[in-house]
């Protein structure tokens, strides 16, 4: 039988239930993987669980909420003794031009997006004896000057420089640190933000993309294998983007 590449790996994937976070899900567990998921809606998280069918266990939680975190870890714990792999992925995208940032929108963008990310990775340590690879879910954004998303793009260069220090931290217990750069990707987070002008937002996304096209959730996935399995053994430390060249040019 062919082994999988992250055969016997146990792997938390934060908002788990859509999107990229799903389609990796799944990749993990067709690689060997043993996968928990997050995600705040019982209801949804159910429903992933289900699609992803075997090797997978569904934690309720906002990842903003430190005891959410705290009874996620202490799940995996008791469920398999250790962790291999980290993609903290959830993350919200609120599109709101400066002037009209309200208080409110800016901090539940950081608490999610950067906070929440912080704290997982903090509280996931003490289960990663044996090394382990984070991966954190940024986006291009955060290298761009998109208008609107002046919180959003923040939240994400504070990943990018959180793998920085991370990268030198972790690097003597053998745990590496990546961010994941995804351009436009077809999930929901792009419908939540527009609405019905979805399909004239993708236009011109895709006019910003040197392929001409939005990513699928799966080649974020395909990345977030690659990072998390041996093949990417002596990478730590990078911003890999997948995002059909967008932050190239
Ligand atoms: P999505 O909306 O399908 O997925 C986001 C997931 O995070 C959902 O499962 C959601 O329930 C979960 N989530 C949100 N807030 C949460 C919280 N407080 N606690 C726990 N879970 C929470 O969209 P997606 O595109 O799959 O987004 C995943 C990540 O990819 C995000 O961090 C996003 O910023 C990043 N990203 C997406 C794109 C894109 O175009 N889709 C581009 C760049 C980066």
């Amino acid at each position: 039988m062919k082994t999988g590449k992250l055969s016997a790996k146990i792997a938390v994937i934060t908002g788990g239930s859509s999107g990229i976070g799903l389609a990796t899900a799944k990749r993990f567990v067709e690689e060997g993987a043993y996968v928990f998921i997050t995600g705040r809606r019982q209801a949804e998280l159910d429903k992933a669980v289900a699609e992803i069918g075997r090797n997978v266990t569904g934690v309720q939680g906002d990842v903003s909420n430190l005891d959410d975190l705290d009874r996620l870890y202490k799940e995996v714990e008791t469920k398999k003794g250790k962790l291999d792999v980290l993609f903290a992925n959830a993350g919200i995208a609120e599109p709101v031009p400066t002037p009209d940032v309200t208080p409110e929108h800016y901090d539940r963008t950081f608490d999610i997006n950067t906070r929440g990310v912080f704290f997982a990775v903090h509280k996931a340590l003490p289960l990663m004896k044996d090394g382990g690879s984070i991966i954190v879910n940024g986006s291009g954004a955060w290298q761009k000057g998109i208008p609107m998303y002046a919180a959003y793009a923040a939240t994400k260069a504070a990943l990018r420089s959180f793998v920085r220090t991370w990268t030198a931290e972790f690097a003597g217990k053998g745990i590496r640190a990546n961010v994941i750069s995804p351009g436009p990707v077809e999930t929901p987070i792009l419908e939540g933000q527009f609405g019905e002008n979805t399909d004239a937002v993708k236009e011109r996304f895709k006019a910003m993309v040197p392929m001409g096209r939005i990513g699928k959730p799966e080649e974020i996935a395909s990345a977030a294998v690659f990072l998390a399995s041996e093949e990417s053994s002596y990478i730590t430390g990078i911003d890999l983007p997948v995002d059909g060249g967008l932050v190239a040019v």
